[in-house]
C-alpha cells in the first residue's frame, strides 16, 4: 500500500475545463492541487500544429476512440467518437473553432433553474478568459489566458462562398461571438502566434511552475472514497500501482463520457443499473449517464473547377513544402487550418428566433473524414443542427475503469431533429446555385445531383452522416427540485458533500455552437465557486 496523500482540491482530468479548474484555484498559494491526467504530457508536436488535429484525433497515444452503439438511426452503423487522451484533453486534438454559442443558450438554463448561468451571467467570464484582438470590448475580452485568432489563411474559393451565401440572403458577420450570432464569415480559432491554444498551453504551462500545483499524467482515476456522504478522496491508477489520495474536495473535470462514468463506479447513478454490474448503491441519481446530446453532421462535397482547394496541396510536396515556410516564416497559410474555414450560422425556417444550424466549410474534400484527400480539386460543406432534440445515453459495460462505456447517441430521433439536416442540405445547395459561386462549381460529387428528394437526402443522413464530436448534458446541471440533474448550480453533486462536477457533462442542453470555449468557461466557473466557498468557510 502506497502512503496517503492530502490536497486541497483533486481535480480528475486535465482538458478544457479541468486546466482552468487546476490553474486558477492555484492562483492562491494556500490551496494545494492535484491534477490527475489520465493521458500524457503534450509533447506531440501534431497537437501544435493547428493542421496537425488530422493526425492526432484517432492516433490512440492522444486520444481514446469510443465507439457509439450500433443504431436504426444511423442505418445500423456504430459512429467514432475520438476524445482527447492528453494534457489539454480535447481541446489538444479539436477542430479549434472558437464559439461560444447564443446568448439564448444561458438565458435557457437559466430558465431551467440553473441560477447564476444567465448569459448575463457568464459573459464576464468569457471575456476575462480569452485573449483576441478585434471585435467589440462590450462583447469579447483582451487580455484573458486563452489565445483566439482571426483566419490566418484566406481563400479566393472561401470568399466566393461567402458571397454565394450573401446572394442567397445570409449576410456576412464580422463576429459570431459578439452580438449576434446570425450570418456567415471566417471562423475564429484558438490559436495563439500560429501554434494551437490549448487549455494545457493557455492555463497549465504558466501555472506549472506553482509549488502548490501538482499535475500528474498517466493516471487514471478509479473511484471515489466516502465518509458518509461525504466524499473523502480517491483511488487511481499509476505506473500499474493503486495509489489513494485524500481532498478537501474532489472536481471530476473527465468529461461528458468519463465523469459519468467515474460517478457510476463510485456508486453515484441510477441504483437499478448500478445493482446490475454489482456495485453498491451510494447515491441513488437518476440522470447519471442520461441526457447525452451532441451534433450530428451531414456533408455535401462539390467538385471544384480549378486546382486551388488544398487537396491539390495536400497531393504536392513543393506546394507542402512551401505551406511549411509560410507558416514558419509567417505563421499563416493552409498549416493553420482547423476543421472549419467559413462558419455560417443561419435559420432553416424563418420563423425561428435564432439560428438553427451551423456549416463549416473547408477549401477540401475526402470521402470520409480522416481519409486521403481527393485526388481532384474539392471542397466540403457540412451542416450540423445545433440544438437536437432528440436524446441518448451511457450505459456501464462493467465494473472496470478501463472498459469503455456503451453509448447510445440516440441520433435523428425525432421529425425537428431529421427534417433540420436534410433543410441544413438543401441550404447548402441554395447557396451553391448562387453566381458567386458558379465559376468554381464543377459538379456535386456527394451525395450527387441524382439525391435530390426529401427522403433520398434523409437516407444520406442516415448512412454518411457523422459527429462533429460534442458530446454533452450526462451530468445535467438544474435545481433540486429537478430529479435529473446531477448536480446544482455551483456544480455540486446534488445529495453529496465535497464532489463537484464541471466539464462538458453539466450542460443542461448542448451550447448552439462548437463546445470548448463553453467547457473552459465551465471550469473557470467552478474555481470561482470553489474559492468562494473556501473563503466564506475560512471566514466562519
Ligand atoms: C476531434 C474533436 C474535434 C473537436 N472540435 C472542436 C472545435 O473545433 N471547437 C470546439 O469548440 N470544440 C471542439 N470539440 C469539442 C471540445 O473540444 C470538447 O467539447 C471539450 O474539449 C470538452 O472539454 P471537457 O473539459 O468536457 O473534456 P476533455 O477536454 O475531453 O477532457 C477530459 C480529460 O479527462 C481525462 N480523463 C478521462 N477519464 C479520466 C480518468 N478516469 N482519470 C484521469 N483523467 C481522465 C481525459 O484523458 C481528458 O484529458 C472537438 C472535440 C473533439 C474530440
Amino acid at each position: 500500500m502506497a502512503e496517503r496523500e492530502r490536497f486541497d482540491v483533486v481535480v480528475v482530468g486535465a482538458g478544457s475545463a479541468g486546466c482552468a479548474v487546476a490553474a486558477r484555484l492555484s492562483e492562491d498559494p494556500t490551496t494545494r492541487v492535484l491534477l490527475l491526467e489520465a493521458g500524457p504530457e503534450d509533447t506531440n508536436p501534431w497537437i501544435h500544429l493547428p493542421i496537425g488535429y488530422y493526425r492526432t484525433i484517432f492516433d490512440e497515444r492522444t486520444a481514446r476512440t469510443y465507439r457509439t452503439e450500433p443504431e436504426e438511426g444511423v442505418a445500423g452503423r456504430s459512429i467514432l467518437w475520438p476524445r482527447g487522451r492528453v494534457l489539454g484533453g480535447s481541446s489538444s486534438i479539436n477542430g479549434l473553432a472558437w464559439v461560444r454559442g447564443q446568448a439564448e443558450d444561458y438565458d435557457h438554463w437559466r430558465q431551467r433553474g440553473c441560477e447564476g448561468w444567465s448569459f448575463a451571467d457568464v459573459l464576464p467570464v468569457f471575456k476575462r478568459l480569452e485573449a483576441y484582438a478585434d471585435g467589440d470590448p462590450q462583447w469579447r475580452g483582451r487580455a484573458g489566458p486563452l489565445s483566439v485568432s482571426g483566419p490566418r489563411h484566406r481563400m479566393e474559393l472561401l470568399d466566393a462562398f461567402i458571397a454565394a451565401a450573401n446572394q442567397a440572403g445570409i449576410p456576412t458577420n464580422p463576429d459570431y461571438n459578439g452580438p449576434r450570432q446570425d450570418g456567415v464569415g471566417y471562423f475564429q480559432l484558438s490559436i495563439a502566434n500560429g501554434f494551437r491554444c490549448s487549455a494545457a498551453v493557455a492555463y497549465l504551462r504558466p501555472a506549472r511552475k506553482r509549488p502548490n500545483l501538482e499535475v500528474r499524467t498517466e493516471a487514471l482515476a478509479c473511484r471515489l472514497l466516502f465518509d458518509g456522504r461525504r466524499v473523502t478522496g480517491l483511488v487511481y491508477r499509476r505506473g500499474g500501482e493503486e495509489r489513494t489520495v485524500e481532498a478537501g474536495e474532489v472536481v471530476l473535470a473527465a468529461g461528458a463520457i468519463a465523469s459519468p462514468q467515474l460517478l457510476m463506479l463510485s456508486g453515484i447513478g441510477p441504483a437499478a443499473h448500478l445493482a446490475e454490474h454489482g456495485i453498491a448503491v451510494r447515491h441513488h441519481l437518476p440522470g447519471v449517464g442520461q441526457n447525452l446530446q451532441d451534433h450530428y453532421q451531414a456533408r455535401i462535397v462539390f467538385r471544384c473547377t480549378r486546382p486551388i482547394t488544398l487537396n491539390e496541396v495536400s497531393h504536392s510536396l513543393w506546394r507542402k513544402a512551401l505551406a511549411g515556410f509560410e507558416w514558419a516564416l509567417f505563421r499563416t497559410g493552409p498549416l493553420t487550418v482547423g476543421a472549419g474555414v467559413v462558419a455560417l450560422f443561419w435559420r432553416t425556417r424563418p420563423e425561428l428566433a435564432t439560428p438553427d444550424v451551423e456549416f463549416h466549410v473547408i477549401p477540401f474534400s475526402a470521402d470520409r473524414p480522416g481519409e486521403p484527400l481527393h485526388p481532384f480539386p474539392g471542397f466540403t460543406v457540412s451542416t450540423c443542427q445545433l440544438r437536437p432534440e432528440s436524446r441518448g445515453r451511457l450505459e456501464l459495460r462493467s465494473a472496470d475503469p478501463a472498459d469503455a462505456p456503451k453509448i447510445f447517441a440516440n441520433y435523428l430521433a425525432t421529425e425537428t431533429d431529421r427534417r433540420t439536416m436534410v433543410d441544413g442540405l438543401e441550404l447548402i445547395r441554395r447557396i451553391a446555385a448562387q453566381p458567386a459561386l458558379r465559376p468554381y462549381l464543377a459538379a456535386e460529387h456527394l451525395p450527387g445531383p441524382d439525391c435530390r428528394r426529401r427522403e433520398d437526402l434523409l437516407a444520406y443522413v442516415r448512412e454518411k452522416g457523422t459527429t462533429i464530436f460534442h458530446p454533452t448534458s450526462t451530468c445535467a446541471m438544474g435545481p433540486a427540485s429537478d430529479p435529473m440533474a446531477v448536480v446544482d448550480p455551483r456544480l455540486r453533486v446534488h445529495g453529496l458533500e465535497g464532489l463537484r462536477v464541471a466539464d462538458a457533462s453539466i450542460m443542461p442542453t448542448v451550447v448552439s455552437g462548437n463546445t470548448n470555449a463553453a467547457c473552459i468557461m465551465i471550469g473557470e466557473r467552478c474555481a470561482d465557486f470553489i474559492r468562494a466557498d473556501r473563503s466564506s468557510r475560512a471566514a466562519a
